[in-house]
């Protein structure tokens, strides 16, 4: 049995990131509200530090290191934003940080993740194991390896987000989170349970690699291999064990979105919030939008997870989407 973290680990990490976390600003857009006849408000984690929420647990994790273990340094595999979530921390916190990413992440995540210091070893993500290569390394090296997202510390980081906004925003109906690994899905479900007790909470992940639903519903962890989409902080094979758990106690539902419906999303954010959302970062307005006769009259959060994108990718998808529309 795994012992799983609580409400209480939650509101601990809140204090240690308190300072250095932003406590990001929670959108509305009265056009949607009225176009659902619901309320809903955005979570906007697109305007964390880094852009997106990783930053939360990769803070709580590393600040809970020891003396020796910060000497040594760190290391952790990333498709990009767990990356650049561990590169600031450990530079705001004085640690090494080495990050093992793959050959074809996106441009800008991988600049930003060498800018913040930390250095970057590439591996092939549809051939290579990355968990073989991070633990060569943290042997050979001392580092400690920081999961993305099955690691109590990490989890209830993340948690913070859907504390934050239920705090501003009073309870709510029902919680809808993009769902990788299940760190922010589960983190969310721990702080919503105790914060708003009737509130329904739904993960969302892409369609191609759903995974997370498929093992939500016949009750054990599912295997894939790496998704193709859009969606790339989304391209997890697996949920974690301990996300899992948390997930199948307090989760209600998961659903998935299409590529399609995640650039509709993306431009709904572009035009009328002036919001700029990376494609996983859509999946919870992509879900509220495909389920909107549950949903009326109700009051929602969705959490935007991340903002970051490769400006060329960005344009070209809504280039895309905009002559398709007329
Ligand atoms: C990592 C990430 C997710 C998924 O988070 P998990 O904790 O792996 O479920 C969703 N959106 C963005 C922008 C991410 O970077």
């Amino acid at each position: 049995m795994i012992t799983l973290p609580t409400y209480d680990d939650v509101v601990a990490a809140a204090g240690r990131i308190e300072g250095y976390a932003h406590k990001t600003p929670v959108m509305q857009s009265s056009i949607l509200n009225r176009e659902l006849g619901a309320e809903v408000f955005f979570k906007c984690e697109n305007l964390q530090r880094m852009g997106a929420f990783k930053f939360r647990g990769a803070f709580n994790a590393l600040s809970l290191l020891d003396e020796s273990q910060r000497k040594r340094g760190v290391i952790a595999f990333s498709s990009g934003n767990h990356a650049q979530g561990i590169a600031l921390a450990a530079s705001l916190l004085g640690i090494p940080a080495t990050i093992v990413m793959p050959l074809d992440a996106p441009k800008a995540k991988r600049a930003a993740t060498e800018g913040y210091g930390a250095k970057v070893v590439e591996y092939d993500r549809y051939n290579q194991s990355r968990e073989d290569i991070t633990r060569e390394l943290a042997d050979k090296f001392g580092y400690t390896i920081v999961p993305a997202y099955d690691y109590a510390p990490v989890i209830v980081g993340q948690g913070t987000a859907a504390k934050e906004l239920i705090e501003e925003v009073g309870e709510l109906d029902a919680m809808f989170v993009p769902l990788g690994g299940g760190g922010l899905l589960a983190g969310c479900a721990l702080a919503t349970r105790a914060l708003s007790p009737a509130c329904k909470i739904y993960g969302v992940e892409p369609q191609a690699g759903n995974d997370g639903q498929q093992s939500f519903r016949s009750g054990s962890i599912v295997k894939i291999s790496t998704p193709k989409t859009i969606a790339d902080g989304a391209q997890t094979p697996s949920l974690g064990q301990i996300n899992f758990s948390i997930i199948q106690r307090d989760v209600s539902d998961i659903y998935t979105a299409t590529d399609e419906q995640l650039v509709e999303s993306m431009a709904f954010f572009a035009s009328r919030m002036k919001l700029i959302v990376e494609p996983t970062g859509c999946l919870g307005l992509a879900a509220v939008r495909a389920n909107t006769d549950s949903l009326r009259g109700k009051r929602i959060g969705i959490i935007i997870s991340g903002g970051n994108v490769d400006l060329d990718n960005y344009s070209r998808l809504l280039a895309k989407f905009a002559s398709q529309k007329d």
